[in-house]
């Protein structure tokens, strides 16, 4: 009599560590084993279909005929299906088809109930099984359930892993290419994941472990708020958004910070500069066109009293003297009132480019030479720099932003203060050290109408940036109060 110790367990499971070791040798494994081992004519084994619930065929071994390729079982249905729905070994002895007796082990684990059966058959020239080889064949049975199951899980896991690995991939790629930083920071304010574009946004500067401070040390102030608040609400268990508008460099961003399950929240940062430039620009032009309107009729309305006053006011000055110099006076005034009307119509009509080769420097000086006896009446110093060369734009246009800055830069100075002009094919500069502006004043530089002086239309500077838009040069300012104010313009952005 065979016991355990006399089935070669160890051959049967010893290299299923090993994962070259597939599912469909083992079985066919331990059905060969039970051929050996019980002296049977047939050994097959079924497994149980996941989508079917049905047994089907996987491994068979022995001298007898062999069973159709995927046969298949079904709880339930004859002496097999009986044992598979039981759950118990059964031992059959019978004397149809030339068996003997048969031993049905169904393969079951406590985890997936039945999944498979042994079947071991012995012919009717063998002694029948009995009930110690029953006993023996249900322990094999147990270990092969085990293993089954074991290699299934196994199976699954890996597959599981794997998936988690492509999601996982899939994630980074998609967090890497957002057009967002994103940090993940713990409760303690210790940054422990980031993406490409963080480093983008926050330099070389986040290593694992850097402390939010640190990291944000030298962001700027009003986007270290956002964050700290953002973050701030977060480890309180909400959802924060905050956005962050830099007044210096025109910078802005938007910070969406959520909290983690575990504690500590992760941090998304987008700069949105160019979104609010453009949302900026677009509210400019429409505001822009809405004054150009506004400024046109009324101009035009003005006009025409106007004729009517000044001829009344010629026939007043056919008078008498003393009528005729009043007369004069109000004749002149309303020739004021009609150069400012041609002004304001001039601004508000549509700019007409004529480009062509130019020469920014033969111009420059040709404009500061006209206005030199003006700087010299108020004892303002003028220094000129003039680098030849030719460049595309529309000569008069350009003379037109010239003399405008020129004039601006004089009236801002006073006796003994200096404007230098440089000017070359590339850029124009005109620096003064005049009063300057604060803030405030630089918001609203463009504005049309804006003015500071009393005489002033508030018009140049809104017809420069129309200029210098058309032909797509960029223009800046800086300026500090009590210091001078610099206006440069970059030809090369032409567009
Ligand atoms: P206006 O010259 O008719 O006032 P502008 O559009 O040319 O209109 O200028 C608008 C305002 O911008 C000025 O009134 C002044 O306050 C300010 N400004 C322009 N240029 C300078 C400058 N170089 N220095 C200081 N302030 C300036
Ligand atoms: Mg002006």
């Amino acid at each position: 009599m065979k016991t355990l110790a006399d089935l070669d367990l160890a051959a049967l499971f010893d290299d299923w560590s090993n994962e070259g070791l597939r599912l469909e040798s083992f079985l066919s494994r331990v059905t060969e084993g039970c051929v050996a081992w019980f002296g049977a004519a047939r050994a097959s084994l079924f497994l149980r279909a996941d989508y079917t619930g049905d047994y089907i065929l996987e491994a068979q071994a022995g001298n007898w005929p062999q069973l159709p390729e995927h046969s298949v079982l079904r709880a339930g249905e004859g002496i097999a299906g009986t044992a598979i729905q039981e759950g118990k070994p059964r031992l059959v002895q019978t004397s149809t088809a030339g068996i003997s007796s048969a031993m049905i082990i169904p393969l079951v684990t406590v985890e997936s109930g039945c999944i498979g059966v042994l079947n071991v058959a012995r012919s009717d020239e063998q002694p029948a099984f009995g009930d110690a080889e029953l006993r023996l064949a249900s322990t094999l049975g147990r270990y092969v359930a085990l293993a089954v199951n074991n290699a299934r899980l196994f199976v699954g896991m890996n597959q599981a892993i794997g998936q988690t690995r492509a999601l996982n991939a899939k994630l980074d790629a998609i967090i890497a290419n957002l057009g967002v930083g994103v940090l993940v920071v713990s409760e303690f304010e210790e940054i422990t994941g980031w993406n490409p574009e963080a480093y983008r946004l926050f330099g070389e500067r986040i290593h694992a472990g850097t402390h939010l401070t640190s990291l944000l040390k030298h962001a700027p102030l009003v986007l270290r708020i956002a964050m700290d608040q953002a973050f701030g609400e977060s480890i309180n268990g909400n959802r924060a958004s905050r956005r962050a508008f830099d007044q210096n460099t025109g910078k802005a961003w938007t910070v969406v910070s959520s909290p983690l399950p575990a504690g500590g929240a992760t941090l998304a940062v987008q700069d949105v500069s160019d979104h609010e430039h453009a949302q900026r620009e677009l509210s400019r032009v429409k505001r822009l066109a809405e004054i150009g309107q506004m400024t046109a009729a009324v101009a035009h309305e003005i006009r025409n009293p106007l004729t009517g006053i000044r001829s009344a006011a010629q026939m007043v000055q056919q008078i008498n003297d003393e009528a005729g110099e009043f007369g004069k006076i109000i004749e002149e005034e309303a020739l004021k009132l009609n150069s400012l009307c041609d002004q304001f119509l001039e601004f508000a009509r549509p700019l007409q480019l004529n480009p062509r080769e130019m020469e920014p420097a033969e111009i420059a000086k040709r404009v500061c030479d006209a206005h030199r006896s003006e700087f010299e009446a108020a004892s303002v110093e003028l220094e000129t720099e003039f680098q030849p060369g030719k460049t595309q734009g529309d000569p008069l246009r350009y003379e037109q932003v010239l003399r405008n800055l020129l004039l601006n830069a004089l009236q801002a100075c006073t006796a003994g203060a200096t404007v230098f002009v440089d000017v070359s094919p590339e850029s124009m500069t005109i620096r003064d050290t005049g009063v300057g502006m604060d803030p405030a004043e630089l918001d609203q530089l463009f504005t049309p109408f804006f003015t500071t002086k009393p005489s002033g239309t508030g018009l140049g500077l809104s017809t420069v940036r129309k200029i210098a838009d058309a032909h797509g040069w960029r223009i800046s300012v800086e300026s500090t109060p009590g210091q001078g104010t610099r206006f440069e313009l970059d030809l090369e952005k032409a567009a």
